[in-house]
């Protein structure tokens, strides 16, 4: 990963009003899971109605029913919201480039916080050198590597659960796991082992050193999402003409993608933050455009992620596509069966 001028905190972004929207939208609901689940145990009084977002922290089983109904036409009966996440970051992917991994995903938004604080203590540590407040450099060889190891793991990922055969997984689906798989990860964070910590703060510690090592080299959705957002319909589109080779967009850009290079930003790395076209000084020299020709405001980029998110989810609400069918006290007695 190359060093980049990145600052942290340099004022609240749209991107970050936006992430930490998702972000806090998402640990309520996670909260909401939390107290259903005490409430199915019995360890609580109150009941709180199941929600059905949280489905998107498993995506292993959300794939599977994915490639089940495109199979079968059958599509999940258990937790529906699951696939509809994850049909909505596909939508995203092939349009918008990275738009989930870039303005949407929590997961993302954590690991991405804690570079910024790496960044913000070394520059504020006294009589730190500048480049301390930047992402500390990897070297490239090892950065190749690294990232190769992402694509390997999303399309062994993607490889498995395509191969799950129909009818194994639609079994899969009835399984008490299956129902109860959201509240079991759950039960990781709330109270994790020491291994599951040891983990996370490596991660974190990690991210806060070098960028955001999660969502470049270890998540393989965000692999399978760039490897699609390469063929995006939407990229940012640099003008040799007015450009004037000052390299203020490769400055900025997180994922270190050389915009200053790039006539079409095709790079899997690119999220469509739109960092790059807000740091361009020169007017018409890095544009958002639609199938390289059709210019858009940059604002209309994350305007068009968060509206077709919401679209995809009012959609499946109103087709039916959103809440699961089965009863709260189906899911209470999955999560007795499996315990936390
Ligand atoms: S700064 Fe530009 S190239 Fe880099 S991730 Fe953001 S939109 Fe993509
Ligand atoms: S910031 Fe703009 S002018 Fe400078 S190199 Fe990038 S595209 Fe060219």
């Amino acid at each position: 990963m190359e060093t980049r001028e990145r600052r942290p905190f340099r004022k609240p972004t749209l991107r970050m009003l936006v992430r930490s929207a998702f972000l806090a939208y998402f640990v309520y609901l996670c909260t909401r899971l939390w107290a259903f689940a005490l409430w199915a145990l019995g360890r609580s009084s109150v009941h709180v109605a199941r929600p059905e977002a949280v489905a998107g922290i498993i995506p292993v089983g959300a794939y599977t029913s994915l490639f089940a109904w495109l199979k079968t036409g059958t599509f999940d009966a258990v937790v529906p919201a699951g696939v509809v996440i994850v049909l909505a970051a596909l939508l995203l992917s092939v349009t918008l480039k990275r738009g989930f991994c870039g303005w949407i995903c929590p997961v993302g938004s954590v690991f991405e916080a804690a570079a910024g604080l790496g960044r913000f203590f070394r520059r504020r540590a006294s009589g730190a050198p500048r480049w301390l407040g930047r992402n500390l450099p990897v070297p490239a060889s090892a950065d190749r590597a690294l990232r190769g190891f992402r694509y390997a793991l999303a399309a062994a990922a993607l490889l498995l659960v395509a191969l799950v055969p129909p009818a194994a997984a639609l079994e899969f689906q009835k399984l008490p796991y299956y129902a109860a798989a959201d509240v079991k990860i759950l039960s990781y964070f709330v109270s994790p082992p020491l291994w599951w910590a040891a983990l996370g703060v490596a991660l974190l510690g990690a991210s806060s050193a070098f960028g955001n090592v999660w969502c470049r080299y270890l998540c393989p959705l965000g692999g399978l999402y760039g490897a699609l957002g390469s063929a995006s319909a939407c990229t940012v589109v640099r003008d040799p003409g007015p450009c004037m080779d000052c390299k203020a967009c490769a400055k900025a850009c997180h994922a270190g993608v050389r915009v200053d290079r790039a006539t079409s930003v095709r790079a899997a790395e690119c999220d469509g933050c739109m960092d790059c076209v807000l740091a361009c000084p020169k007017r018409g020299a890095l544009t958002p455009r639609v199938l390289g020709r059709l210019s858009m405001p940059w604002w209309l980029w994350p305007l068009a992620v968060v509206g077709a998110w919401f679209a995809v989810y009012a959609a499946a609400l109103a087709t039916g596509h959103w809440n699961s069918p089965m009863p709260e006290a189906y899911f209470a007695a999955a999560i007795r069966t499996l315990g936390l």
